[in-house]
């Protein structure tokens, strides 16, 4: 029903959207205004002879003839037209604590950001203290209320709950000791989006209910085999009961896709085991971990033959792309290095950003020369660490670097990649991709699709044409590790490994915090069965300097 509220939201979004687009500050105001004064009014509007709206407290000729319009049409023409030219994450930034129109027009006009999870990774990135009205305070609250706004929504990266999901794990282990409890589902895949962490559970229901009471979590819904509890973080925790005797069945059918499990049971059905390992052992199947339990045609793999040994996170050996304080880091290079070398890494590849990207503080060449000078002399202290010397060069709207060849021709090597306008076509992204490819300076692409993670889509490719030119022309695809971007996307690792193609995980950090990112990297190269040979940031600093020289004939 068209109520005073109804009418006053609006017109309270109408004039929010005119000042996201700029539009007559007078007019928007008073749309503001009357928001304001139709929600206080005593009477219904709809309840009023149409000639005695307009007069009302606050309310003028144009602004009657609108509440008309939304009683007789049940919609505000002038702001459906608005929300039809603004972009849907634009229109969503509005439930952001801290963000208000003005703030939101910067943000979409001047950093052409258009969806919240691009501006969670602008704020990671610190690109909001660049403009006017933004400090480090407002950034931090944006990020904050826009990581709970996620929270809210239902989908979760794995990165965000997974140390959550673990905490109540072994808690839950601790407090029950030798009793069946397993992670399952597709936190237990590696999945990197997750909607509900998933228990298989033959601790009995009361227990786990009074267990996680105790730490403010509450049972939101329930079904037969099931129950759903959520805490504070909003993150639903599902827990399936069954008894000791089922434990191991029930666990390995809820840690399979649903492909799989399908083709599994008409294969091999099972009706009961010791453990997961049994199921696979009982039919000469050589075992198949959960993070692979996605395609079923992996089973006939594992009948022919043992699967590969998938890359651990032990086995980086380098920080490759990583940028410093010269462009948009935390950190100077010497605290980077020094990081480095206490995790115990060989080498680190300094890549940051290129002159285009100015948003990001990006290398001029004279600063590119005094950068230079500085790894020199920390690689003399360093040694035999090395820091090399990279970039991160924007691929321009052409397909060209941002250099010409003798700048190029400085670095140890050059990693490409698409950070401006994203909105393209297949054919246009294609061409654009092909041919910073064939550059002879172009050693690795990075994140090759742009995609951000539940926020934005990658620019359209055809991965398998990308795939073939770096094979032609000695170009490594990155993994880009960090959790929202895991770009290139898993399910091409083995097209990329059996045409040749080696891949680098690599953190993309903006900071020594963003090392760590190299985990999620791993966990989603591991469901593409990345080995650690077919890995760049893997090799020894000896093979990387040969594969470097090697490039460069
Ligand atoms: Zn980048
Ligand atoms: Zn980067």
């Amino acid at each position: 029903m068209i109520d005073n509220y109804f009418i006053a939201d609006q017109f309270s979004l109408l004039s929010k959207l005119m000042d996201i687009h700029g539009e007559n500050s007078f007019r928007s105001k008073s749309y503001a205004i009357a928001a304001f004064n139709i929600e206080k009014l005593p009477v219904q509007l709809v309840t009023l002879p149409e000639d005695k709206i307009s007069g009302l407290k606050g309310i003028g000729d144009s602004t009657g003839k609108k509440i008309i319009d939304i009683i007789h049409q049940g919609k505000l023409a002038a702001l459906e037209d608005l929300v039809s030219k603004t972009p849907e994450g634009v229109i969503e930034m509005l439930s952001i604590k801290g963000l208000g129109p003005k703030k939101i027009n910067t943000i979409w006009k001047e950093m052409q950001v258009e969806s919240l999870g691009e501006l969670l990774y602008a704020c990671q990135e610190n690109r909001l203290l660049l403009y006017k009205g933004f400090g480090a305070k407002t950034q931090q609250n944006v990020m904050e209320s826009i990581e709970f706004y996620f929270r809210n929504k239902g989908s979760f990266l794995y990165a965000e709950i997974e140390s959550y999901a673990l905490g109540i794990h072994n808690e839950l282990i601790k407090s029950f000791p030798g009793q069946w409890l397993g992670l399952t589902g597709s936190f237990r895949r590696q999945n990197e989006i997750i909607n509900e962490v998933e228990w298989i559970s033959a601790i009995p229901e009361t227990s786990i209910s009074d267990f996680l009471k105790n730490h403010g979590i509450v049972q939101t819904a329930l079904d037969d085999e099931s129950h759903i509890y959520r805490g504070a973080e909003n993150i639903p925790l599902k827990f399936s009961f069954t008894t000791p005797e089922k434990f191991h069945l029930q666990l390995f059918n809820t840690s399979c896709s649903p492909e799989f499990l399908d083709a599994w049971q008409k294969k091999y059905p099972v009706k009961v085991t010791i453990s997961e390992e049994e199921i696979f052992a009982h039919q000469q199947v050589n075992f198949i971990p959960p993070f692979l339990r996605e395609d079923p045609a992996i089973i006939d793999k594992a009948f022919a033959s043992p699967l590969p040994d998938v890359i651990q996170t032990g086995d980086i050996k380098a920080i490759i792309h990583s940028h410093s304080n010269w462009s948009d880091g935390v950190n100077t290079i010497d605290e980077m290095a020094k990081a480095c070398i206490e995790k115990g890494f060989e080498y680190l590849v300094i890549s940051d950003h290129s002159k285009s990207a100015f948003y990001a503080n990006g290398l001029q060449e004279d600063r590119i020369r005094e950068q230079h000078k500085l790894i020199d002399e920390l690689n003399i202290r360093y040694a035999p660490f090395k820091i090399f010397k990279s970039i991160e060069s924007d691929i321009l709207n052409d397909g060209s670097l941002d250099y010409p060849d003798h700048i190029l021709s400085t670095f140890d090597l050059v990693i490409a990649s698409v950070h401006s306008n994203l909105k393209m076509t297949e054919e246009k992204a294609m061409t654009r991709l092909l041919k910073a490819i064939e550059n002879p300076y172009t050693t690795i692409l990075g994140h090759m699709t742009g995609r951000l993670l539940l926020s934005r889509n990658g620019y359209p490719v055809n991965t398998g044409i990308i795939i073939d030119a770096c094979r032609e022309h000695g170009v490594v695809i990155e993994l880009n590790a960090h959790p929202r971007r895991l770009d290139l996307d898993w399910h091409f690792i083995p097209e990329a490994i059996r045409k040749g193609v080696t891949i680098s995980i690599d953190p993309d950090a903006h900071s020594i915090d963003g090392y760590n990112d190299i985990r999620y990297g791993v966990l989603a190269a591991q469901k593409g069965m990345l080995t650690k040979e077919n890995n760049l940031s893997s090799y020894s600093l000896q093979q990387f300097e040969k594969f470097l020289l090697s490039k460069r004939k």
